[in-house]
């Protein structure tokens, strides 16, 4: 990082309750270390600094961050105790879910440079796939068109100014962008990576341990 770059401050959210998995998932072991680990390192390697957030009561026993806060009772409530607590003078604020062991640090690379490119936030996307359908009480209703659909992951990066606002009237969302673009704020789009899993299953977590596993061989095998 070059002496001109503006402050980067990480929100890792790790306080939620795991309600559909039954367990908090974010502190499941894949690969030799907690979910919520190989986030906090992620999110280290990127940005000056991180600010964990994690169900109240629970003690911190991982890498070093700059801070640890309990969170809300939703995801979005989690993020503002976030970033009542990053530094004042970041700049550029990256939110980073703690289910998502895999994100690569050049993916909060991307997500920041695209912010000091003159975005008010970068979020990174995946092509869906599947079918999409409405369904209200197991009856499809309607099969969505598929085209301009994205599937978007996590680490977001902010202006930390637009992030600040646009959450300052509270509200809930599944994601941060949600709340800038409710601002009519610019939210660009980044190529997110497929290997990003949200851990939601514990098919995922199969999945996960999969790729860790598959990660550390090739790093072994690498001259
Ligand atoms: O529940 P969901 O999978 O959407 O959670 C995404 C991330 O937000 C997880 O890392 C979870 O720990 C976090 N979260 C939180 N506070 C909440 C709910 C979720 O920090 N109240």
């Amino acid at each position: 990082m070059s002496a001109f770059s503006p402050r980067t401050a990480a929100i890792v959210v790790a306080a939620g309750r795991g309600e559909r998995f039954g367990a908090p998932k974010q502190f499941l072991v894949a690969g030799g270390a907690r979910l919520v680990d190989h986030a906090v390192a992620a999110a280290g390697a990127a940005c000056d600094e991180v600010v964990l957030v994690l169900p109240p009561d629970q003690a911190w026993d991982g890498a070093p961050v700059a801070k640890v806060v309990p969170g809300g009772a939703t995801r979005s409530e989690s993020v503002r105790a976030g970033l009542a607590a990053i530094d004042p003078l970041a700049e550029i604020v990256v939110v980073h879910d703690a289910a998502r062991p895999l994100a690569p640090p050049e993916l909060f690379d991307l997500v920041i440079d695209t912010v000091r490119a003159g975005a008010d936030g970068a979020v990174p996307a995946v092509p869906i796939s599947d079918t999409v359908k409405r369904v209200e009480d197991d009856r499809v209703v309607e099969t969505v068109e598929r085209d301009g659909l994205v599937g978007v992951q996590t680490p977001q990066a902010f202006r930390a100014d637009r992030l600040r606002a646009a959450h300052d009237a509270g509200g809930d969302a599944t994601d941060d962008a949600a709340f800038i673009e409710a601002q009519y704020g610019m939210v660009v789009v980044v190529a997110g990576d497929p290997r990003n899993v949200k851990v939601t299953t514990v098919a995922d977590l199969t999945v996960v341990e999969a790729l860790l596993a598959q990660s550390e061989q090739k790093s072994a095998d690498a001259p």
